[in-house]
């Protein structure tokens, strides 16, 4: 999903549509995406040049289910770090109530999601095709593999 599409049609937010951006992730959706934000409150930031408070669905999930099995872990765990998905969302969540353990990408979804930005770019004829492109495509799959690469991919996107 591109930056400026909106979380909940992932059609693109344009300049002179209502929209409202995340305060987790910093996603925007368009106002009347179900964001439960009337025309009126819209208006009335606007005019008065306030920020509305929202955080969307995904984070707003994401934070509630981590609270439900934080309050069914022991007091004294100890954890090496987690392996999540790529959902901005939930690693805004895990950060924060962890901030200590390092988050890595799951390996299954890091290629999926490479994939489907293949598709999206009209890259797999030329994937399929099993040469340079194959290779390069590969090597940015296999990038998970290693920690650093990976931390700097995630932080740069
Ligand atoms: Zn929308
Ligand atoms: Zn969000």
């Amino acid at each position: 999903m591109s930056d400026d599409s909106c979380i909940k049609c992932t059609k693109v937010v344009r300049p002179r549509q209502e929209a409202i951006q995340c305060e987790k992730c910093s996603g925007w959706q368009h106002r009347t995406c179900n964001t439960g934000i009337s025309r009126d409150q819209y208006r009335e930031a606007v005019r008065e040049s306030t920020q509305i408070e929202w955080v969307c669905q995904d984070c707003t999930e994401a934070s509630e289910v981590l609270r439900f099995i934080d309050r069914r872990l022991p007091e004294d765990i100890s954890l090496d770090g987690f392996v999540a998905d790529f959902e901005a969302g939930l690693w805004q969540a895990l950060k924060q109530r962890f901030p200590r353990y390092a988050i890595q990408g799951c390996a299954f979804h890091w290629s999926q999601a490479v994939f489907r930005k293949v598709q999206e770019h009209g890259l797999q004829t030329a994937y399929n095709q099993k040469d340079s492109v194959y290779t390069f495509l590969r090597q940015l799959m296999a990038l998970r593999s290693c920690r650093q690469s990976t931390s700097l991919i995630l932080s740069s996107s």
